[in-house]
This record gives structure tokens, sequence and C-alpha cells, in this order.
């Protein structure tokens, strides 16, 4: 068995629900199931490191046969070992590649060198598509309307204003039509500058400011793209979403799909949640994206 060399070409970046591509690789799990790896795939996969975006649903046709993919995560190897989801380095490594593993319950008459047709569910891909647009869109927002709790100067998104959502943020989950984000307020926030003590009685306000900026970006209707560097498509090269909003373009690292504009939706609004935990503050903001 000779272990992928390079990574997978990957189209779900730009939108594909569809694939053509060859089997490079079928390796037998643990729990019975298998790892498919092929050569190109619009499958996007669940990345272990960063977990936000779940994969797609969708299956894989071999000679006419469909097989429904279980689940799909980032691979990794350096030559040695495939690791499937607990890959010991962040995807982009140098010398390492890294694969979409298309996990099947039988693989059986799946073979590498065969053919395969890759068909993503398009109603799970829109909406998780549309809920991740969403989430971008909402911490920029969140980041603005949080800017005048800031005394100190710290790291700025793409739009200048200082960066909460990246200093603060520890989980982020893409739902189909939204997104979960965890925030934690510790001493090492209070630290560079965050009012934190101010937040709660402004709360409400800063609720309403964000969800005014999101209805002010929607309306403009503005392009969403993925810039993509490397130019073969590589699972491991890095990608950013790209929104070019009114007063210009913002972008953001991500490897997740996107909408490809915001005319797509109607609306899109957050929610934001308190809650004391040992000594920190913990926000959560619950954005709710609406389809068009
Ligand atoms: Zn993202």
């Amino acid at each position: 068995m000779s272990l992928p060399s390079i990574d997978t070409a990957v189209t779900y970046p730009d939108g594909d629900l569809t694939s053509t591509g060859t089997v490079v690789l079928v390796q037998p799990l643990p729990d019975g199931r298998s790892a498919v790896v092929l050569d190109r795939t619009a499958f996007h996969p669940i990345d272990p490191v960063w977990p936000d975006q779940p994969a797609d649903a969708g299956t894989l046709t071999v000679d006419g046969r469909a097989y429904e993919v279980v689940d799909a995560v980032i691979g990794a190897t350096d030559g040695t070992t495939l690791h499937v989801g607990d890959a010991p380095v962040r995807t982009g490594t140098d010398g390492w590649a890294f694969v979409v593993c298309h996990l099947v319950e039988d693989a059986a008459g799946i073979e590498p060198g065969g053919a395969v047709v890759v068909s993503v569910d398009p109603a799970r891909r829109g909406a998780l598509s549309a809920g991740h647009t969403a989430c971008h869109l909402a911490s920029l927002a969140l980041n603005d309307a949080l800017a005048g709790l800031w005394t100190k100067e710290v790291a700025v998104d793409g739009r200048g204003r200082p960066n909460f959502d990246q200093l603060a943020i520890t989980s982020s989950h893409i739902l189909e039509g939204g997104s979960l984000d965890e925030y934690r307020i510790g001493k090492s926030l209070r630290k560079k500058g965050f009012a934190a003590a101010d937040l709660p009685a402004q709360l409400a306000e800063v609720t309403a400011a964000a969800n005014r900026t999101l209805t002010d970006w929607i309306a403009s209707g503005a392009a969403i793209s993925i810039v993509r560097e490397g130019g073969r498509q590589g699972l491991g090269d890095r990608r950013r979403w790209r929104a070019e909003l009114p007063e210009g373009a913002v972008e953001i690292p991500c490897g997740g799909t996107h909408l490809r504009s915001l005319t797509e939706l109607t609306g899109a609004e957050i929610a934001l949640d308190l809650a004391d935990a040992e000594g920190a503050v913990t926000v959560t903001m619950r954005t709710t994206a609406h389809l068009a």
C-alpha cells in the first residue's frame, strides 16, 4: 500500500457539489469502516484541528453503485502512516500530505485506480454555507459593536476594529442556517484592555448595533468569494474568505464553504448570552441566517 504524497485537490471552496476523481487509497479503520481517499473531491470534510464546519452529506458512486459517505474528515500522512482525524500537525504543515478521508461503512468494490463520482447533498451544503457566511459577518459586526469597550490598542480585524472575535474565541460551530460561537473573557483579555465590567449593562445596545450592521451589509448584496493560495487546489493550501463590503473588502482565513453573494440571504441576526464561569465570563453568540 502506498500512501498519498500530495494533497487531495478540493473543489468545495469554489462551491462545487459534484466532482469526478480516482481512488488513491482505501484504508480499513479499527471501527470496521473504511477511509476512501481520492485525487480530487467536492466533499467538504471536518477539520479536527478547528472543527467549526461539519462534514457534507452525500455519496461516492463507483461502477454504478452508490456508497453513502457517513462522515468525512481531514487525514494527514508523512509517508509512514495515514492519520485519520488525529494528525499530530496543523493542516498545511510542510512535509505532510493532507487528504479528504471519505468514510464509508463497507468499501467492498472500491479499489485504488477506480473512477469515482462524488455527489454532495445540496440542501445541507447550502444551509451550512449560509451559516458559515453569516458567522463571519457576525464576528465582524460584533467586533464593531464592542470597539468602544477597549481601553488599549490590540490586534485589529480586516476592518481595523479591535479583534474581539480572534482574541476571545474558544469554539465555533457552523450549523445549518446559523452558528454558535463561544468567547471567554478572562484575566488576560481584561489585561489587554477589554472593559469586561461594562459589558452586561451594554449587552442590549451591543446586540442591536451588531444587528443593524448585519442588516446594512446584507442589504448591500455584497459578493463573497474564497481566495486560494498554492495554485493546485491542495487541501492544505491557505484559503481566505473575502467579502466585498460597502466600505471595502474584508478577508478572514477560512477552510469552509460559503455563499457567493449576500443577495442569497434575506437577513441575519445575533443573540448574545453572558454566563459567569470560574473567574471568567463566557459570551455565547448565536447567529441565525435567513436564506432567500
Ligand atoms: Zn470560516
